[in-house]
């Protein structure tokens, strides 16, 4: 697998790199007491706060974790003394550390041992590939593969029949483009227990599509084939290495604090691993974790299982605060829940996980217990239940409502509801790196009109809504996607970065966005979204000192190279997590050259 190598390099480096940190001058100033002594100091920095009482400084002070100066370098020698560590940063943009406000590390390592099928593959090469597989593989029980195209296969989909005709003795499970629906062949319907007289868990969202006779194709939409997919496919050999990997690649990226968007049916097994690191103290970055709901059968119990993770696995630097709902569904399959039918399918405009009054009463279920909401809308039926239901239950609470509720995605959305947001204090959150034309499909299934609005971040910019930035990466080929800057390139041009300066521009232009607004939104709103706004998210005395040293001015550089921008230096809680030595230069280079 191409990226592995680079897993094991940057692996290898982040390892050195944090055996080398603090390698740092110490401070000859000894002016300070001991009570106002710092363990470190930064001086003379373009030190941009995102306090709007103290927009920039000159130098910042951290003690015991905490930020407990910010002003400019005279100030700041009070705070020195003959223990501190001092560095002059030499006019680099210090920012706060960077929020990353969904995205997926489990799913990345549990995926990272799946199979990939060709590029955009053909029904003549996925079996081809199918059947060298089970010629290379003939102890293989079960095969799991990624991906085909759903713009292939039109309204009706792909046929079991494709698989059956090269592998029939085991399950095969091929997920589509969108990640939102997989094709079975029999021997996976079969020991699913699936045939034509099975109920779907629901009509319109999470379902088995059918021929004219009733008969399941093969073509399972949304999560009904999780629970199999669970039984069948265990994670693999590189199942830590990689989660490893991507936590300590955010670290290098610059972000300390990230949401996790849900891990389906591995959450304990992504959680165990994860509270290992950070019982080791070997998780660099505070992670927001989840309990992800994703079939109707999951509602009820909801709660409690949202608990038992909390207990089992919280710690240091992971927590569970938020539980997350897959509301709707995507565009590329029907499934995202719109107020008009899809375009070139009448007969349906998708589906949500529950009822709206439900949902209302899981809403109150939620504030009884002080747990927040992140909710997947894509379209603009899910949008507006969402709101109506939480508009409604904070009506029904007398005082303060106690969810904070995130809606992600928002790929279409009516203008009336976008205004809704700042009034009703509901976050909107979104994926910079998908705004070069990296989802396709919705175009051909919603028509040109309502796809063009195209996720657009501006309106809820411009109505004061909080808006948050994430990368939303879910399998392993993604893991570079996931770099703050790559995703702030492809906003800020509307291009895909990997085709350079002549890229598509994806429209309207006039919605790229600001690096002041990436910025905001990638750390103030962050904060936020996470009910951390006290501690994070700005640098400010008092909050914690999660700050990142750039090696450019993120503001003035050229826009086509933001996206290799990079971190010098990531602190989180005070401490040096990643820094950009030459052990660190040396991995880059090796990887340029060969990658
Ligand atoms: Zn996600």
């Amino acid at each position: 697998m191409k990226g592995q190598r680079k897993w094991i390099l940057m692996t290898a480096a982040l390892v050195a790199s944090s055996l080398l940190s603090g390698c740092v001058g110490k401070g000859p100033v000894s002016q300070a007491n001991t009570t106002m002594q710092a363990e470190r100091v930064l001086l003379s920095g373009n030190i941009q706060t995102q306090n709007s009482a103290q927009p920039a400084a000159q130098a910042l002070a951290m003690k015991d974790g905490k930020i407990v100066y910010v002003g400019d370098n005279g100030g700041a020698e009070k705070f020195m003394g003959p223990n501190t560590q001092v560095e002059n940063v030499n006019g680099k943009l210090v920012l706060p550390g960077l929020v990353d406000a969904h995205t997926h590390p489990g799913t990345i390592g549990y995926f990272a041992d799946a199979q990939a099928l060709p590029d955009a593959p053909t029904v003549a090469a996925i079996q081809a590939w199918l059947t060298d597989y089970v010629n290379d593989n003939p102890e293989a029980k079960v095969i799991v593969a990624g991906s085909w195209r759903t713009l292939d296969f039109g309204v009706t989909g792909p046929n079991k029949r494709i698989i059956d005709e090269v592998v029939s003795h085991i399950p095969v499970l091929l997920f589509d483009d969108s990640g939102h629906s997989q094709l079975l062949n029999s021997k996976a319907l079969e020991l699913m227990g699936v045939d034509k007289n099975s109920l779907d868990p629901s009509t319109d969202l999470s379902f088995f599509a059918r021929d004219e006779n009733g008969e399941p194709t093969g073509w399972v939409k949304e999560f009904a084939a999780i629970p199999f997919l669970a039984k069948v496919y265990q994670k693999g050999e590189n199942f830590q290495m990689v989660l490893k990997a991507f936590v300590d690649y955010m670290a290098y990226s610059g972000v300390t604090t990230l949401f996790d968007g849900g891990n389906l049916a591995f959450e304990d097994d992504v959680y165990t691993e994860l509270k290992r690191l950070d019982d080791n103290g070997e998780l660099p970055i505070h992670i927001e974790a989840v309990h992800h709901l994703y079939l109707p059968n999951m509602i009820d119990g909801a709660l409690a299982e949202f608990k038992r993770l909390k207990k089992n696995y919280e710690g240091k630097n992971l927590k569970f605060n938020t539980i997350k709902i897959h509301f709707d569904g995507v565009n590329e399959i029907r499934t995202s829940a719109l107020s008009q039918p899809f375009s070139d399918d009448p007969s349906t405009s998708g589906g949500t996980l529950m009822t709206q009054t439900r949902l209302l009463e899981f809403m109150l279920e939620l504030h009884r217990e002080n747990v927040d909401l992140h909710m997947h809308t894509v379209g603009d039926r899910a949008v507006t239940m969402a709101l109506d239901a939480f508009e409604q239950a904070r009506l029904k609470v007398k005082g303060e409502f106690n969810v904070r509720l995130t809606l992600t995605h928002l790929e279409y959305v009516q203008m009336e509801d976008v205004k809704r947001f700042k009034p009703l204090g509901v976050i909107a959150n979104f994926t910079p790196h998908w705004y070069g034309g990296y989802i396709e499909g919705a175009e051909v299934t919603m028509g040109h009109e309502r796809e063009s609005w195209g996720m657009r971040v501006t309106p809820y910019i411009e109505e004061g809504a909080v808006v948050t930035y994430s990368s939303d990466v879910v399998t392993p080929d993604e893991f570079d996607r996931a770099n703050p800057f790559f995703g702030m390139q492809t906003i800020h041009t509307r291009q895909e970065v990997q085709d350079g300066k002549d890229a598509h521009v994806t429209l309207p232009l006039h919605d790229r966005i600001s690096m002041e607004n990436l910025i905001r939104g990638y750390t103030q709103g962050g904060a936020y979204q996470l009910r951390m706004e006290d501690t994070k998210g700005s640098i400010e005395v008092g909050k914690n000192a999660d700050i990142i040293i750039m090696r450019e001015n993120l503001f003035e550089m050229d826009k086509y190279e933001i996206s290799e921008a990079k971190v010098l230096k990531t602190f989180k809680d005070g401490e040096v997590i990643y820094e950009r030595n030459f052990v660190a230069i040396a991995e880059e280079i090796i990887y340029d050259l060969f990658f």
